[in-house]
Protein backbone atom coordinates (compact mmCIF):
# COMPACT_ATOMS: atom_id res chain seq x y z
CA UNK A 1 0.00 0.00 0.00
CA UNK A 2 2.76 2.42 1.07
CA UNK A 3 4.81 1.46 -2.03
CA UNK A 4 1.33 2.07 -4.37
CA UNK A 5 1.06 5.72 -2.53
CA UNK A 6 4.59 6.60 -2.58
CA UNK A 7 4.85 5.60 -6.68
CA UNK A 8 1.64 7.50 -6.82
CA UNK A 9 3.23 11.29 -5.84
CA UNK A 10 6.41 10.10 -7.72
CA UNK A 11 4.62 8.89 -10.94
CA UNK A 12 2.72 12.70 -10.15
CA UNK A 13 6.15 14.35 -9.84
CA UNK A 14 7.87 12.53 -12.33
CA UNK A 15 5.00 14.18 -14.99
CA UNK A 16 5.30 17.15 -13.80
CA UNK A 17 6.57 20.12 -16.28
CA UNK A 18 7.74 22.24 -13.20
CA UNK A 19 9.36 20.15 -11.60
CA UNK A 20 12.22 21.09 -12.29
CA UNK A 21 12.14 24.60 -10.95
CA UNK A 22 12.21 23.29 -7.34
CA UNK A 23 16.32 23.38 -7.84
CA UNK A 24 16.24 27.18 -8.48
CA UNK A 25 15.83 27.85 -4.42
CA UNK A 26 17.39 27.02 -1.40
CA UNK A 27 14.97 25.36 0.83
CA UNK A 28 15.35 24.89 4.58
CA UNK A 29 16.17 21.41 5.64
CA UNK A 30 12.57 19.67 6.16
CA UNK A 31 9.27 19.98 4.38
CA UNK A 32 8.64 23.38 3.67
CA UNK A 33 4.75 24.06 3.28
CA UNK A 34 4.63 28.14 4.61
CA UNK A 35 5.34 29.78 1.06
CA UNK A 36 1.87 31.43 2.57
CA UNK A 37 3.74 33.32 5.12
CA UNK A 38 7.53 33.57 3.60
CA UNK A 39 8.13 32.66 0.28
CA UNK A 40 11.08 30.21 0.21
CA UNK A 41 14.46 32.43 -1.38
CA UNK A 42 15.44 31.80 -4.79
CA UNK A 43 18.88 30.91 -5.75
CA UNK A 44 19.88 33.74 -8.16
CA UNK A 45 18.38 36.33 -4.99
CA UNK A 46 22.34 36.11 -4.14
CA UNK A 47 23.55 36.98 -7.46
CA UNK A 48 21.04 39.54 -8.35
CA UNK A 49 21.83 41.11 -4.65
CA UNK A 50 25.86 40.75 -5.40
CA UNK A 51 25.80 42.52 -8.65
CA UNK A 52 24.03 45.39 -6.96
CA UNK A 53 26.69 45.51 -4.05
CA UNK A 54 29.83 45.22 -6.81
CA UNK A 55 27.81 48.25 -8.63
CA UNK A 56 27.63 49.88 -5.42
CA UNK A 57 30.91 49.34 -4.80
CA UNK A 58 32.76 50.17 -8.06
CA UNK A 59 30.12 52.92 -9.06
CA UNK A 60 28.87 54.82 -6.33
CA UNK A 61 26.57 57.81 -6.53
CA UNK A 62 26.87 57.10 -10.47
CA UNK A 63 25.24 53.55 -10.06
CA UNK A 64 21.83 56.15 -9.63
CA UNK A 65 22.01 56.89 -13.60
CA UNK A 66 24.56 54.34 -15.12
CA UNK A 67 23.22 51.18 -17.09
CA UNK A 68 20.34 48.78 -17.31
CA UNK A 69 20.22 48.50 -14.10
CA UNK A 70 19.99 52.29 -12.60
CA UNK A 71 19.03 52.42 -9.57
CA UNK A 72 16.66 55.76 -10.70
CA UNK A 73 14.82 53.70 -12.32
CA UNK A 74 14.84 50.04 -11.00
CA UNK A 75 11.67 49.47 -10.15
CA UNK A 76 10.34 49.99 -13.98
CA UNK A 77 12.35 46.78 -13.68
CA UNK A 78 9.72 45.21 -11.83
CA UNK A 79 6.45 46.69 -13.28
CA UNK A 80 6.09 44.43 -16.29
CA UNK A 81 6.15 40.98 -14.54
CA UNK A 82 4.28 42.52 -12.06
CA UNK A 83 1.64 43.90 -14.13
CA UNK A 84 1.44 39.71 -15.57
CA UNK A 85 0.62 38.62 -12.38
CA UNK A 86 -2.15 40.61 -11.40
CA UNK A 87 -3.92 41.19 -14.81
CA UNK A 88 -2.88 45.00 -14.74
CA UNK A 89 -1.29 47.17 -17.41
CA UNK A 90 2.05 48.60 -17.29
CA UNK A 91 0.99 52.60 -16.29
CA UNK A 92 -1.43 50.27 -13.99
CA UNK A 93 1.08 48.82 -11.38
CA UNK A 94 4.25 49.67 -9.45
CA UNK A 95 6.67 48.50 -7.14
CA UNK A 96 7.05 50.40 -3.97
CA UNK A 97 6.61 50.55 -0.36
CA UNK A 98 5.34 48.02 1.90
CA UNK A 99 1.82 46.62 1.89
CA UNK A 100 0.04 48.50 4.88
CA UNK A 101 1.60 51.51 3.76
CA UNK A 102 -0.06 51.41 0.15
CA UNK A 103 -3.14 50.47 1.95
CA UNK A 104 -2.88 54.32 3.57
CA UNK A 105 -1.74 55.75 0.35
CA UNK A 106 -4.78 54.17 -1.58
CA UNK A 107 -6.83 54.68 1.02
CA UNK A 108 -6.21 58.54 1.06
CA UNK A 109 -7.13 58.77 -2.38
CA UNK A 110 -9.97 56.27 -2.44
CA UNK A 111 -11.98 56.76 0.57
CA UNK A 112 -13.36 60.34 0.56
CA UNK A 113 -16.33 60.35 2.39
CA UNK A 114 -19.32 62.51 2.55
CA UNK A 115 -21.89 63.08 5.29
CA UNK A 116 -24.17 59.95 3.46
CA UNK A 117 -21.78 57.95 2.21
CA UNK A 118 -19.03 57.23 4.39
CA UNK A 119 -19.13 53.52 5.28
CA UNK A 120 -16.32 51.38 4.56
CA UNK A 121 -16.84 47.62 4.09
CA UNK A 122 -13.99 45.15 5.57
CA UNK A 123 -14.83 41.18 6.89
CA UNK A 124 -14.56 40.69 10.52
CA UNK A 125 -11.33 38.36 10.28
CA UNK A 126 -9.56 41.26 8.48
CA UNK A 127 -5.70 40.71 8.73
CA UNK A 128 -5.17 43.08 11.84
CA UNK A 129 -2.84 45.26 9.97
CA UNK A 130 -5.47 46.20 7.32
CA UNK A 131 -8.11 46.49 10.38
CA UNK A 132 -6.01 49.02 11.87
CA UNK A 133 -5.36 50.83 8.83
CA UNK A 134 -9.15 50.97 8.20
CA UNK A 135 -10.16 52.37 11.42
CA UNK A 136 -7.78 55.20 11.45
CA UNK A 137 -7.96 55.93 8.22
CA UNK A 138 -11.98 56.47 9.22
CA UNK A 139 -10.58 58.09 12.22
CA UNK A 140 -8.40 60.25 10.12
CA UNK A 141 -11.43 61.99 8.21
CA UNK A 142 -12.91 62.65 12.10
CA UNK A 143 -15.50 60.02 11.82
CA UNK A 144 -16.50 57.38 13.65
CA UNK A 145 -15.51 53.13 13.33
CA UNK A 146 -18.49 52.27 15.48
CA UNK A 147 -21.01 54.33 12.64
CA UNK A 148 -18.62 53.74 9.74
CA UNK A 149 -17.24 50.82 9.84
CA UNK A 150 -19.12 47.65 8.16
CA UNK A 151 -17.69 44.33 9.38
CA UNK A 152 -18.68 41.67 7.54
CA UNK A 153 -18.51 37.56 9.23
CA UNK A 154 -19.81 34.36 8.14
CA UNK A 155 -22.81 33.00 9.80
CA UNK A 156 -22.70 31.23 13.09
CA UNK A 157 -21.03 28.18 13.05
CA UNK A 158 -19.31 28.50 9.16
CA UNK A 159 -15.86 29.99 8.90
CA UNK A 160 -15.66 30.93 5.11
CA UNK A 161 -18.28 33.98 3.75
CA UNK A 162 -21.21 32.70 1.26
CA UNK A 163 -19.93 34.74 -1.67
CA UNK A 164 -24.26 35.56 -1.91
CA UNK A 165 -23.96 36.54 1.64
CA UNK A 166 -20.96 38.98 0.56
CA UNK A 167 -23.13 40.74 -2.11
CA UNK A 168 -25.95 41.10 -0.40
CA UNK A 169 -24.42 43.04 2.62
CA UNK A 170 -23.03 45.33 -0.38
CA UNK A 171 -26.62 45.81 -1.64
CA UNK A 172 -27.82 46.11 1.80
CA UNK A 173 -25.80 49.15 2.80
CA UNK A 174 -25.97 50.74 -0.69
CA UNK A 175 -25.59 54.10 -1.21
CA UNK A 176 -24.07 54.66 2.63
CA UNK A 177 -20.89 52.59 1.16
CA UNK A 178 -18.22 54.33 0.34
CA UNK A 179 -15.03 52.07 -0.13
CA UNK A 180 -15.22 48.49 -0.09
CA UNK A 181 -11.86 46.41 0.91
CA UNK A 182 -11.52 42.97 0.97
CA UNK A 183 -8.84 40.26 0.57
CA UNK A 184 -8.78 38.65 -2.44
CA UNK A 185 -8.08 35.05 -0.88
CA UNK A 186 -8.52 35.41 3.08
CA UNK A 187 -5.76 34.76 4.94
CA UNK A 188 -6.55 32.53 7.56
CA UNK A 189 -9.07 30.17 5.84
CA UNK A 190 -7.32 30.03 2.15
CA UNK A 191 -10.76 31.27 0.72
CA UNK A 192 -10.48 33.26 -2.54
CA UNK A 193 -13.03 35.69 -2.47
CA UNK A 194 -15.37 36.31 -5.76
CA UNK A 195 -13.40 39.36 -6.59
CA UNK A 196 -15.19 40.28 -10.25
CA UNK A 197 -18.40 40.02 -8.58
CA UNK A 198 -17.59 41.88 -5.62
CA UNK A 199 -16.34 44.99 -7.85
CA UNK A 200 -19.36 44.58 -9.83
CA UNK A 201 -21.66 44.67 -7.13
CA UNK A 202 -19.90 47.76 -5.52
CA UNK A 203 -20.19 49.51 -8.38
CA UNK A 204 -23.60 48.89 -8.65
CA UNK A 205 -23.82 50.80 -5.76
CA UNK A 206 -21.80 53.87 -6.30
CA UNK A 207 -19.19 52.62 -4.15
CA UNK A 208 -15.55 52.61 -4.76
CA UNK A 209 -13.23 49.06 -4.13
CA UNK A 210 -10.29 47.74 -3.33
CA UNK A 211 -8.75 44.40 -2.61
CA UNK A 212 -5.95 43.34 -0.27
CA UNK A 213 -3.54 40.63 -2.43
CA UNK A 214 -1.59 39.50 -0.25
CA UNK A 215 -2.34 35.77 -0.32
CA UNK A 216 -3.35 36.03 -3.83
CA UNK A 217 -0.89 37.17 -5.76
CA UNK A 218 0.86 34.72 -6.91
CA UNK A 219 -1.25 31.83 -6.09
CA UNK A 220 -4.70 32.25 -7.86
CA UNK A 221 -4.97 34.05 -10.84
CA UNK A 222 -6.13 37.52 -11.21
CA UNK A 223 -7.43 39.64 -13.81
CA UNK A 224 -7.77 43.10 -12.55
CA UNK A 225 -7.96 45.72 -15.28
CA UNK A 226 -10.98 43.87 -16.63
CA UNK A 227 -12.57 43.48 -12.96
CA UNK A 228 -12.45 46.76 -13.34
CA UNK A 229 -11.07 47.24 -9.61
CA UNK A 230 -10.56 50.93 -8.37
CA UNK A 231 -7.11 49.86 -6.41
CA UNK A 232 -5.03 46.71 -5.12
CA UNK A 233 -2.02 46.23 -2.85
CA UNK A 234 -0.30 43.36 -2.09
CA UNK A 235 3.36 42.25 -0.42
CA UNK A 236 5.90 40.06 -2.32
CA UNK A 237 7.41 38.22 0.66
CA UNK A 238 4.59 35.16 0.73
CA UNK A 239 4.28 33.85 -2.74
CA UNK A 240 6.20 36.06 -4.83
CA UNK A 241 9.58 34.72 -2.64
CA UNK A 242 11.17 38.66 -2.34
CA UNK A 243 12.18 37.96 0.59
CA UNK A 244 11.85 39.21 4.66
CA UNK A 245 10.38 42.61 4.72
CA UNK A 246 10.36 43.03 0.79
CA UNK A 247 8.88 45.51 -1.33
CA UNK A 248 4.85 46.06 -1.65
CA UNK A 249 3.14 46.78 -4.82
CA UNK A 250 0.25 48.56 -6.08
CA UNK A 251 -2.36 48.70 -8.78
CA UNK A 252 -4.92 51.40 -9.16
CA UNK A 253 -7.27 51.42 -12.57
CA UNK A 254 -6.11 53.01 -15.38
CA UNK A 255 -9.60 55.60 -15.33
CA UNK A 256 -7.76 56.98 -11.94
CA UNK A 257 -3.99 56.91 -12.36
CA UNK A 258 -4.05 60.25 -13.71
CA UNK A 259 -6.92 61.99 -12.14
CA UNK A 260 -5.48 65.07 -10.57
CA UNK A 261 -8.46 65.87 -8.70
CA UNK A 262 -7.56 62.89 -6.16
CA UNK A 263 -6.85 63.89 -2.81
CA UNK A 264 -2.69 62.08 -2.53
CA UNK A 265 -0.09 61.88 -0.35
CA UNK A 266 2.98 63.09 -2.24
CA UNK A 267 6.68 62.76 -2.46
CA UNK A 268 9.90 63.35 -4.79
CA UNK A 269 9.72 59.86 -6.46
CA UNK A 270 6.10 61.12 -8.23
CA UNK A 271 6.85 63.92 -9.32
CA UNK A 272 8.00 63.67 -13.32
CA UNK A 273 10.93 61.78 -14.39
CA UNK A 274 12.53 64.65 -16.33
CA UNK A 275 12.64 67.18 -13.99
CA UNK A 276 12.37 65.36 -10.92
CA UNK A 277 16.22 66.25 -10.54
CA UNK A 278 15.97 70.01 -11.11
CA UNK A 279 14.44 69.77 -7.63
CA UNK A 280 11.77 72.37 -7.74
CA UNK A 281 8.49 72.21 -5.81
CA UNK A 282 6.09 72.36 -8.27
CA UNK A 283 4.67 68.74 -8.18
CA UNK A 284 4.31 67.50 -11.73
CA UNK A 285 1.99 63.94 -11.25
CA UNK A 286 3.77 61.38 -13.29
CA UNK A 287 0.49 60.35 -15.36
CA UNK A 288 0.78 56.67 -13.89
CA UNK A 289 0.20 54.87 -10.55
CA UNK A 290 4.26 55.83 -10.10
CA UNK A 291 2.57 58.95 -8.72
CA UNK A 292 2.01 57.72 -5.89
CA UNK A 293 5.11 57.00 -5.33
CA UNK A 294 6.85 58.75 -2.34
CA UNK A 295 10.50 57.61 -1.93
CA UNK A 296 13.55 56.16 -4.19
CA UNK A 297 13.27 52.83 -4.53
CA UNK A 298 14.49 50.04 -2.03
CA UNK A 299 17.01 48.60 -4.84
CA UNK A 300 18.22 45.83 -2.58
CA UNK A 301 14.69 44.09 -1.72
CA UNK A 302 13.88 44.71 -5.65
CA UNK A 303 16.95 43.22 -7.05
CA UNK A 304 15.49 39.82 -4.94
CA UNK A 305 12.29 39.52 -5.87
CA UNK A 306 13.73 40.02 -9.82
CA UNK A 307 15.00 37.02 -9.28
CA UNK A 308 11.95 35.68 -7.86
CA UNK A 309 9.71 36.92 -11.08
CA UNK A 310 12.10 35.18 -13.28
CA UNK A 311 11.47 31.86 -12.29
CA UNK A 312 7.57 32.99 -12.52
CA UNK A 313 7.82 34.02 -16.09
CA UNK A 314 9.88 30.80 -16.58
CA UNK A 315 7.12 28.77 -15.23
CA UNK A 316 5.02 29.97 -18.07
CA UNK A 317 3.37 32.46 -14.87
CA UNK A 318 -0.18 32.04 -13.35
CA UNK A 319 -1.47 29.82 -15.55
CA UNK A 320 0.84 27.26 -15.40
CA UNK A 321 1.49 27.24 -11.94
CA UNK A 322 -2.44 27.52 -11.20
CA UNK A 323 -2.77 24.10 -12.98
CA UNK A 324 -0.39 22.09 -11.54
CA UNK A 325 -1.39 23.79 -7.96
CA UNK A 326 -5.08 22.67 -9.11
CA UNK A 327 -3.62 19.02 -9.18
CA UNK A 328 -1.77 19.24 -6.61
CA UNK A 329 -4.18 20.27 -3.78
CA UNK A 330 -6.52 17.85 -5.18
CA UNK A 331 -3.79 15.31 -4.36
CA UNK A 332 -3.81 17.08 -0.90
CA UNK A 333 -7.22 16.57 -0.76
CA UNK A 334 -7.53 13.09 -1.33
CA UNK A 335 -4.43 11.84 0.78
CA UNK A 336 -5.54 13.66 3.86
CA UNK A 337 -9.25 12.03 3.49
CA UNK A 338 -7.93 8.64 2.75
CA UNK A 339 -4.97 8.74 5.67
CA UNK A 340 -6.52 10.75 8.16
CA UNK A 341 -10.58 10.72 7.59
CA UNK A 342 -12.41 12.71 10.22
CA UNK A 343 -8.97 13.26 12.50
CA UNK A 344 -8.54 16.59 10.82
CA UNK A 345 -10.97 19.03 9.03
CA UNK A 346 -10.09 21.16 5.96
CA UNK A 347 -11.62 24.98 6.19
CA UNK A 348 -10.93 25.74 3.53
CA UNK A 349 -13.55 25.40 0.60
CA UNK A 350 -12.60 22.38 -1.61
CA UNK A 351 -14.15 23.72 -4.98
CA UNK A 352 -11.44 24.95 -7.02
CA UNK A 353 -13.19 28.34 -8.12
CA UNK A 354 -12.55 28.87 -3.94
CA UNK A 355 -9.29 27.71 -3.00
CA UNK A 356 -5.44 28.81 -4.07
CA UNK A 357 -2.90 26.61 -2.60
CA UNK A 358 -3.30 26.84 1.28
CA UNK A 359 -5.37 24.67 3.49
CA UNK A 360 -6.52 25.93 6.66
CA UNK A 361 -6.68 22.67 8.51
CA UNK A 362 -7.98 21.98 12.10
CA UNK A 363 -7.19 19.03 13.87
CA UNK A 364 -9.94 17.15 15.70
CA UNK A 365 -8.10 14.45 17.09
CA UNK A 366 -5.76 16.30 20.13
CA UNK A 367 -5.02 19.41 20.60
CA UNK A 368 -3.89 21.45 17.51
CA UNK A 369 -1.12 24.09 18.94
CA UNK A 370 0.08 20.87 20.28
CA UNK A 371 -0.13 18.68 16.78
CA UNK A 372 1.66 22.11 15.03
CA UNK A 373 4.72 21.77 17.95
CA UNK A 374 5.11 18.30 17.30
CA UNK A 375 4.94 18.74 13.27
CA UNK A 376 7.88 21.49 13.64
CA UNK A 377 9.77 18.99 15.98
CA UNK A 378 9.85 16.76 12.75
CA UNK A 379 10.32 19.64 10.73
CA UNK A 380 7.56 19.87 8.84
CA UNK A 381 7.91 24.03 8.36
CA UNK A 382 3.94 25.67 8.38
CA UNK A 383 2.46 27.82 10.96
CA UNK A 384 -0.71 28.30 13.51
CA UNK A 385 -2.99 30.84 13.34
CA UNK A 386 -5.01 31.42 17.01
CA UNK A 387 -7.27 30.41 17.99
CA UNK A 388 -7.09 26.88 16.29
CA UNK A 389 -5.81 26.31 12.63
CA UNK A 390 -2.14 24.54 11.12
CA UNK A 391 -1.84 26.37 7.66
CA UNK A 392 -0.27 24.19 4.85
CA UNK A 393 0.58 25.61 2.19
CA UNK A 394 1.96 23.51 -1.06
CA UNK A 395 3.86 25.64 -3.55
CA UNK A 396 3.66 25.10 -7.17
CA UNK A 397 6.96 26.96 -8.08
CA UNK A 398 8.58 24.39 -5.29
CA UNK A 399 6.72 22.13 -3.67
CA UNK A 400 6.64 18.36 -4.82
CA UNK A 401 3.75 16.13 -4.93
CA UNK A 402 6.07 13.94 -2.35
CA UNK A 403 6.26 16.67 0.06
CA UNK A 404 2.51 16.56 0.09
CA UNK A 405 2.71 12.49 0.48
CA UNK A 406 5.40 13.25 3.52
CA UNK A 407 3.16 15.73 5.06
CA UNK A 408 0.20 13.85 5.06
CA UNK A 409 2.18 10.87 6.27
CA UNK A 410 3.83 12.68 9.28
CA UNK A 411 0.49 14.25 9.77
CA UNK A 412 -0.98 10.70 10.21
CA UNK A 413 1.80 10.28 13.22
CA UNK A 414 1.34 12.72 14.99
CA UNK A 415 -2.34 12.87 15.49
CA UNK A 416 -2.35 8.84 16.55
C1 LIG B 1 0.86 39.56 5.27
C2 LIG B 1 -0.26 40.53 5.35
C3 LIG B 1 -0.08 41.84 5.80
C4 LIG B 1 1.27 42.33 6.29
O1 LIG B 1 1.42 43.69 6.08
P1 LIG B 1 2.86 44.38 5.96
O2 LIG B 1 2.55 45.79 5.79
O3 LIG B 1 3.55 43.74 4.78
O4 LIG B 1 3.62 44.06 7.21
C5 LIG B 1 -1.16 42.70 5.80
N1 LIG B 1 -2.38 42.29 5.38
C6 LIG B 1 -2.60 41.02 4.95
C7 LIG B 1 -3.96 40.62 4.48
C8 LIG B 1 -1.56 40.11 4.94
O5 LIG B 1 -1.78 38.86 4.54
Amino acid sequence: MTDRVALDAAALDAADPLAPLRDEFELPDGIYLVGNSLGALPRAARDNITTEFDRWSTLGVEGHFTGDLAWEAYHELLTAPLASLVGGREHEVVAMNSLTVNLHLLMVSFYRPTPTRHKVLIEGHAFPSDHFAVESQIQQRGLDPATSLVVLDPRPGEVTLRPDDILATIAEHGDSLALILLPGVQYYTGQVLPMAEITRAGHEVGATVGFDLAHAVGNVELDLHHWGVDFAAWCTYKYLNGGPGGVGAAFVHERHVDDQSLPKLLGWWGTAKATRFQMGTTFEAIPTVESWQLSNAPVLAMAALRASLALFDAAGGMPALRRKSLLQMEFFDRRLAETLGDRVKNLTPTNPEERGCQSALRIVAGEGRAVYERLMERRVLCDWREPDVIRVAPVPLYNSFEDIERFVGILDEVTR
